[in-house]
């Protein structure tokens, strides 16, 4: 023991200066690509790390590799933290890899207002002040039906800015079935309360029928509530009182009525197989006053937060200061632009990826499948194809699946493999199911299939050893 004390105090005293590893040529000219300061935090990371590891009993490590790891440090720091990643999952909408990717158009939309001057908020007709506002609306009221339209941040703002614009200090009526908690922490019980409403439930958690509503309204109400159960499904005994019941009540008593649907498709999920999603243009037509819902869901655009309805209670939204805080920039109504608008000519499915990959054929998942796989055999990583199941993801439709074809890596050490495609470039994600590491083609952009095959070639190799 007081021998290993000896060596490892020995050791620390043996590692090199800060200013030494810098001084190599190696650090220096890294050093001047990346920023001296850059370059300082490094070495330093490295010597730290050194020290712990002769402390722990290794021997103290020569220059060069110091140097080696150093620069691998100021690498690593100078691409930053947050990088693209093949999905390859199969969940189509997964809120931790970014959600919604968007189409071409959209992506050249945002880059064209972003690298210049544009008219975000310049009338360029009257020469004048504008709104940015606009931009959307009008794409936004044709496509649903509404009256008028206002774009926020995200939902969880267009629905906390509906509510205190509209409910600050009164009470909000809503079913107990949907007091949910939306993942991420958004529980719509805690957004009430930020907002300054006072919440009012009623019914019980599996059936709510339109009395309990007629009951709970009085002179204190302001509106009631619906809220889409996103990741959740009841089954069995359950009632809920349909949306245009609820508007009917509300109506009749002088009151609005706020649907937060979440998701928001505005084409139906149907006609892929799922269960259908209530779309927006239904709950405009079911008569909601305000219909709020995310844009990088189901819509598959930029992130950012719909609001659509009446035109009055649109613009008391808009007055409302919570609006300035929530604002969305160019890029993102650039974005949606361009994404409102494939749905205007019709070609969602083929041009917005989220469609595309919702409605792709298991035939082509196969053929992608087959092609991967036969590639991955060749370089000697074995792979085979198997049946597997994507999901929608985003909240949307919990429980549904979509059938598919994944390459399934047939390896002993799963994690491992796993590990190491998440830690090469592009980092990887898959999905492990009975000892095996599936990648999911669905989720996989078409344009991605090369880089994933080498990416995994690479990670076998590593996890392999050599
Ligand atoms: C996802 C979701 C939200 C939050 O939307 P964001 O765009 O993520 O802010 C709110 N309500 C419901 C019902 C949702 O499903």
């Amino acid at each position: 023991m007081a021998d290993q004390a000896a060596n490892s105090t020995d050791g620390r005293r043996r590692l090199p200066s800060v200013d030494r590893l810098l001084a190599t040529e190696a650090l220096a000219t890294a050093g001047a690509e990346h920023g001296r300061s850059q370059a300082v935090d490094a070495a330093r990371a490295s010597l730290t790390a050194a020290r712990e590891r002769v402390a722990a009993g290794d021997p103290a490590p020569a220059l060069d590799d110091l140097v080696a790891d150093a620069i691998v440090r100021l690498r690593a720091a100078g691409r930053g933290t947050l990088h693209p990643v093949i999905n390859a999952t199969g969940v189509i909408i997964h809120t931790n890899l970014g959600r919604a990717p968007l189409s071409r158009a959209a992506r050249q939309a945002m880059e064209a207002v972003a690298a210049g001057y544009s008219n975000l908020e310049y009338d360029l007709a009257a020469g004048e002040r504008g709104s940015r506002y606009l931009h959307a609306e009008a794409l936004l009221c044709k496509l649903t039906g509404a009256e008028a339209a206002l774009v926020v941040n995200n939902n969880a703002g267009a629905v906390l800015l509906a509510l205190a614009a509209l409910a600050h200090g009164r009470e909000v009526v809503i079913s107990r079935g949907q007091l949910v908690e939306i993942g991420g922490g958004f529980r719509i019980p805690d957004v009430l309360r930020q907002s300054g409403a006072r919440l009012v439930e009623v019914g019980t958690t599996n059936r709510t029928h339109l009395r309990d509503f007629q009951r709970a309204i009085g002179p204190e109400t302001a509106l009631l509530l619906r809220v889409h159960t996103s990741n959740f499904r009841q089954i069995g005994f359950v009632t809920e009182v349909a949306l245009a019941d609820m508007v009917a009540l509300a109506h009749g008593a002088g009151l609005p009525v706020v649907d937060d649907l979440g998701s928001g498709t505005l084409l139906d999920t149907a006609r892929y197989g799922l269960a259908g999603e209530p779309t927006v243009q239904m709950s405009v037509a079911a008569g909601a006053d305000l219909v709020t819902f995310s844009g990088d869901k189901l819509l598959g655009g930029p992130q950012a937060g719909l609001i659509v309805g009446r035109a009055a209670w649109v613009a008391k939204l808009r007055e409302h200061p919570l609006t300035r805080a929530l604002r969305v920039d160019k890029s993102t109504l650039a974005a949606l632009q361009a994404t409102l608008l494939h749905y205007l000519r019709g070609e969602a499915e083929v041009a917005v990826p989220v469609w595309r990959m919702l409605s792709a054929t298991v035939e082509a998942l196969d053929a992608r499948a087959t092609a991967l796989a036969a590639q991955l055999c060749a370089r000697g990583v074995p792979a085979t194809v198997v049946d597997a199941a994507s999901t929608v993801g985003g909240g949307s439709l919990p429980g549904e699946t979509l059938p598919t074809r994944a390459v399934a890596l047939t390896i002993s050490s799963p994690d491992a493999l796993a590990a190491a495609l998440r830690g090469g470039q592009p980092p990887v994600v898959g999905r492990i199911v009975e000892d095996n590491l599936l990648l999911d083609v669905r989720t996989v952009q078409p344009d991605e299939d090369q880089m994933l095959m080498e990416a995994v070639v690479m990670a076998a190799r590593i996890t392999a050893g050599d």
